[in-house]
């Protein structure tokens, strides 16, 4: 005998499949708001300000940061929930408006609402080596140089070029370093004498007026490019190698008893303020200084780079190293370094600010 169907069951059935059809697409659809329920729970005692997050747009990541740092910055003593909802209204990305409430006092937000959307704020911030503690002085170099792209305003800061050469120089604490900066900017101690220094022979430098002295490693690799130079018929003899302190001090002042304090500065540095007390620079020499240009100048810019020897001052760099081209002067700095200058067609400051100070990949 065939068994009756139980239909009171299918019906049953159909009825809570199509209930649980229903609940599906209404989670489905409330998806967003129920993920937003733990993150109200949470921070229920800023309620409004993660409403008003979730309004203009930020996703649940951003909602739950964004407290958290307002907590920790004290921001909500400074602001309410309308900056967040003008500021988005005028244009700015999220990370820019929390930029601003955290570091803008309130004043300096009412300023800004009251302007139109700044593009270089918003520029700023997308810059690798930006620095709030500096943006000020980014506004007011950008307005000096509207050519500069933001970037390169960021870097010049950066190196402190927006101040007068030797106006708050920093000391470079580390000479030993194959990457040490010394610029007008960045001295070494009036004691500092590297202990590996050797002497040059005549074969690869001109002692005529005082036996040359080097940093061992740099002599090692000079004497490579020197003989693998040779071979292709090229050759140069270094002039000038390391200096101390008060030989440079003799030398500057003469400089500027000639020709006044500010065209000495444009080719010559102050005590403390030379390469050359680093004792891995040099001065190099055909029978005439190296100029840009030369066949030597030109076979050391192609290949030095793979010895460590890079050209410190070149024409197209006056603007960030605040000398003269210098096409005699070259600096050992490590075959890596010296690569990656060449590579990127950096100067040796970009190079440090970027790859040793803020240490990028
Ligand atoms: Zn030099």
């Amino acid at each position: 005998m065939k068994k009756k169907p139980n239909y009171k069951l299918r019906r049953t059935i159909a009825k809570i499949s199509l209930v649980v059809i229903v609940l599906v697409i209404i989670v489905i659809i409330n998806w967003t708001s129920i993920t937003r329920i733990p993150i109200y729970i949470q921070y229920s005692n800023k309620y409004s300000y993660v409403k008003t997050l979730f309004e203009v747009g930020y996703n649940n990541e951003e909602t739950k940061a964004t407290i958290e740092e307002f907590d920790k910055k004290k921001v909500f003593d400074k602001i309410n929930e309308d900056y967040i909802i003008e500021l988005h209204n005028k244009g700015y990305k999220n990370k820019t408006i929390n930029f601003i409430l955290v570091n803008f006092t309130k004043l300096e937000i009412t300023k800004l609402l009251n302007k139109e959307h700044n593009k270089d704020l918003e520029g700023f911030l997308d810059v690798e080596l930006f620095n709030f503690d500096h943006y000020q002085r980014y506004v007011d170099y950008k307005e000096d140089y509207p050519d500069l792209s933001l970037d390169q305003v960021v870097t010049r800061v950066e190196l402190d070029l927006d101040k007068r050469p030797y106006e708050t120089p920093e000391e470079e604490k580390d000479p030993n370093s194959l990457t040490a900066l010394v610029n007008k900017h960045r001295y070494i101690s009036k004691d500092y004498v590297p202990t590996d220094l050797v002497e040059m022979s005549d074969e690869y430098a001109n002692n005529a007026y005082g036996v040359k002295e080097i940093r061992k490693e740099t002599y090692e690799q000079f004497k490579k490019m020197v003989d693998d130079a040779r071979k292709e018929g090229i050759t140069f003899l270094a002039e000038s190698g390391y200096r101390d302190y008060d030989y440079q001090e003799t030398l500057y002042r003469d400089y500027v008893n000639e020709y006044g304090e500010a065209k000495a500065n444009e080719f010559a540095a102050r005590a403390g303020f030379s390469e050359h007390q680093l004792g891995t620079t040099l001065d190099l020499s055909n029978i005439w200084t190296l100029e840009e240009g030369d066949k030597e100048y030109k076979w050391i810019d192609e290949n030095g780079h793979k010895y460590g020897f890079i050209f410190r001052y070149k024409s197209k760099f006056e603007d960030i190293t605040g000398y003269k081209a210098e096409g005699w002067h070259i600096r050992y700095v490590g075959v890596d370094a010296a690569t990656t200058i060449h590579k990127k067609g950096i100067s040796f400051d970009e190079y440090w600010l970027k790859y040793v100070k803020n240490n990028s990949k």
